[in-house]
């Protein structure tokens, strides 16, 4: 070997350990890299599961802190039905008779009158706004008069809201539509808004319960005047999809700012059902809304009562309620 092979060897040789050095940092570094990323996915995991946990503790406070009035004691209690006795104005909710098919106003809201009568008063219980910690006494208090509703849901992706659409089908209610987000400026903002959030809601209902819901009804109504979108234009929208869509021809009143007692919530909801051949009663299953449970026993059994008049859960054969608007 002459000096200058031997030069050149001698030379290679810390190019060669350096290459070397490179390639094992380059791959430790990589394994280093692996396992960060493989960290957090354990720590987004573990935080993941302590949130979890906080909601179900969350919930169940929730829960119990309305435990104490269990549906025998809400059964039980009383309610005078004595406009007199009540402070506040109830006007606004007295029935107006329906005149022979044609269209009429209540508070600025027209409602097409009944037809054809077969003398049987039919009555739609329906529910808006849930699930929320208030379902399952509403469903309790239904199951232990044996009485069907209508709940028209929003999107809530949690277990304790799949158990409760769950649980609305399979006791026979009705389980329908009311928006996902029940953001008015969303939803409202243009027809493309809305159409994206019907099939969000649809397809969640979908998946949780395996049927396809068919029944909508509008946050703040078809005749709402919040709506950037012409609302004749998103009616059009629902019946392309195969979906019916209902209003309420009386309100518990039971959404105000104010909230109502019990006593005032019975007081709305039972105005003119004997004069009407249909009543759609609009209530909201929300967790402000403690009132319309507590209502809830002494509004049936006052229907119940009533001659030649049914409670039924919204179907294809129900005569359909909407709202008259420009
Ligand atoms: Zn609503």
């Amino acid at each position: 070997m002459s000096k200058r092979t031997e030069k050149i060897i001698l030379g290679l040789i810390p190019a060669a350990l350096a290459l070397i050095m490179c390639t094992v940092i380059a791959l430790l570094g990589g394994k280093v890299i692996n396992l960060e990323r493989r960290l957090k996915g354990y720590e987004a995991v573990e935080q993941l599961g302590a949130r979890e946990s906080r909601l179900v503790q969350l919930s169940w406070i929730e829960e119990n802190a309305y435990a104490s009035s269990d549906i025998s004691e809400l059964a039980a209690r009383n309610y005078t039905d004595d406009p007199a006795s009540l402070a506040y104005p109830c006007d606004e909710y007295e029935a107006h008779p329906s005149e022979g098919g044609a269209l009429y106003d209540r508070n600025g809201v027209t409602y097409a009158a009944d037809s054809d009568s077969d003398g049987i008063h039919r009555v739609y219980l329906t529910f808006d706004d849930g699930p929320s910690i208030y379902t399952d006494d509403i469903l309790d208090i239904l199951a232990a008069y044996d009485v069907k509703a209508t709940f028209f849901v929003v999107g809530r992706e949690n277990t304790a809201s799949y158990a409760r659409y769950l649980r609305i089908i399979e006791e026979g209610h009705t389980l329908g539509m009311h928006s996902y987000s029940h953001v008015y400026n969303d939803i409202y903002a243009s027809p493309e808004s809305f159409a994206e959030d019907t099939e969000r809601i649809r397809t969640l209902l979908e998946d949780v319960t395996g049927q396809t819901p068919v029944f909508y009804r509008f946050p703040g109504g078809s005749s709402n005047d919040v709506s950037a979108t012409d609302m004749h234009e998103l009616e059009e929208y629902l019946e392309s999809q195969g979906i019916v869509y209902f209003d309420w021809n009386v309100s518990s009143g039971d959404a105000g700012k104010t909230p109502l007692s019990p006593d005032q919530i019975i007081h709305n909801a039972l105005q003119g059902i004997e004069s009407r051949d249909t009543t759609v009663i609009l209530f909201h299953d929300t967790a402000a809304k403690r009132s319309t449970v507590y209502a809830l026993p002494t509004i049936i059994e006052a229907i119940q009562s009533m001659d030649n008049t049914v409670i039924l859960p919204i179907t294809y054969d129900t005569t359909v309620i909407q709202h008259d608007h420009p």
